[in-house]
């Protein structure tokens, strides 16, 4: 049995027809920079999360970037975030000049650890970047608290989050910006790249539009130095038409999360299954962790089953950050996460029967090993990446 870590083709073949007639109506207008299907998709996205302003961009990565512009941070600031995350996070944070601090996470949900924040605030500390990772959200209360008090800004990176909620509040709501990423792989998908930033305030949403379209108002007239961060019109078409089926497609990976669990639990495997701390978390994927992760991830391979590993080397430890001085050991969560984590497929088409063979598989090599002290033949044979 195939079971991919992904499958967009069966997504697609369900709404192919939705997706080919608003593709057409942006070609019949010709209408492909802004314009009404982009403002169309703004106003969907930002009532799907409970703001009242969204800017569609470029990016998740881009959205990220046009915030900390537009709160004037660069060279000589710091900003905080997690180190257990897509590069863009921190990267964003370089790209304006200013200073990633990373706080380890905690174990139990991946999420940034609010109770070492606040060891971190410095003078020069202008900004939060939390992560809602995997499609839980990050404990947003305390983050808010320490954001009032040290005046700081908060930018909710919610690109793995589109529809979490928690205490009554949607992912991306809470800060002073949500950034969302329309990337294939996220829940709400484009045909290509895509973002949208949203907000609450009326001022930051007028200084992110004009970012995006090259610091411009009016057309030619430049008093801010913006880029082109634009939501392509066919992106926002297919965007608007696939968010009608987002919360079915959220409950199907919820109902395969929730089977993931039962069978796990039978099988009495040593296995750590994702903890759910928020009141709706949206799978964007289902992490497990266990010891010898790569030898079993080398056996799925080997069964037909893919999986992936986010992140096998915490943003602290990447070379490019190496000026910023953080020693293997700094952030021993975010470190052990890397080295002992595996997503399994969870997209909302998979059948029961799929998620049974995942599940009799890693039950096959954990028997192969314990019985075999680790040399059982069958893994010798699995193959090696
Ligand atoms: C995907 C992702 C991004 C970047 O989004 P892109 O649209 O690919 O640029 C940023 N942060 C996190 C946590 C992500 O998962």
């Amino acid at each position: 049995m195939k079971v991919p870590l992904l499958d967009l083709k069966a997504q697609y073949s369900a709404i192919k027809g939705d997706i080919e007639t608003a593709i057409a109506e942006v070609l019949d207008t010709q209408q492909f920079i802004l314009g009404p299907k982009v403002e169309q998709c703004e106003s969907r996205i930002a009532a799907y999360s409970a703001c009242a302003y969204g800017i569609g961009v470029s990016s998740g990565s881009d959205a990220l970037l046009a915030c900390l512009m537009a709160e004037n941070i660069g060279a000589g600031d710091e900003v905080i975030t997690t180190p257990y995350t897509f590069f863009a996070t921190a990267g964003a944070i370089a790209r304006v000049g200013a200073t990633p601090v990373f706080v380890d996470i905690n174990p139990a949900t991946y999420n940034i650890d609010t109770a070492q924040i606040a060891a971190k605030i410095t003078k020069k500390t202008r900004a939060i970047i939390p992560v809602h990772l995997y499609g839980q959200m990050a404990d947003m209360a305390p983050i808010m608290q320490m954001a009032e008090g040290h005046k700081m800004i908060v930018i909710e990176d919610a690109a793995q989050a589109i529809g979490a909620e928690h205490n009554g509040k949607r992912a991306g709501s809470i800060g002073h910006y949500g950034c969302f990423s329309f990337f294939p792989s996220k829940n709400l998908g484009a045909a290509g790249d895509g973002g949208m930033i949203v907000t609450n305030d009326a001022g930051r949403a007028q200084k992110l539009r004009i970012l995006r379209n090259h610091g411009s108002e009016p057309k030619y007239f430049h008093k801010v130095v913006g880029s082109n961060f634009r939501l392509d019109a066919i992106q926002a078409a297919i965007v608007t038409v696939k968010l009608r089926y987002l919360d079915s497609w959220t409950a199907g990976r919820q109902r395969n999360a929730k089977k993931y669990e039962q069978l796990f639990a039978d099988a009495k495997l040593p296995v750590i299954t994702p903890l759910v701390v928020t009141d709706r978390h949206i799978f964007n994927q289902y992490v497990i962790r266990v010891s010898r992760r790569n030898e079993l991830q080398a056996y799925l391979h080997g069964k037909g089953i893919g999986t992936e590993i986010y992140y096998p080397v915490p943003l602290h430890l990447q070379e490019c950050f190496a000026y910023l001085g953080y020693a293997p050991g700094a952030l021993p969560e975010s470190e052990g996460a890397a080295k002992d984590t595996m997503a399994l497929p969870i997209y909302p088409e998979l059948a029961p029967q799929q998620l049974e063979y995942v599940v009799d598989c890693v039950r096959a090599f954990m028997t192969a090993i314990s019985s075999a002290g680790g040399r059982d033949n069958e893994l010798q044979e699995a193959p090696r990446r």
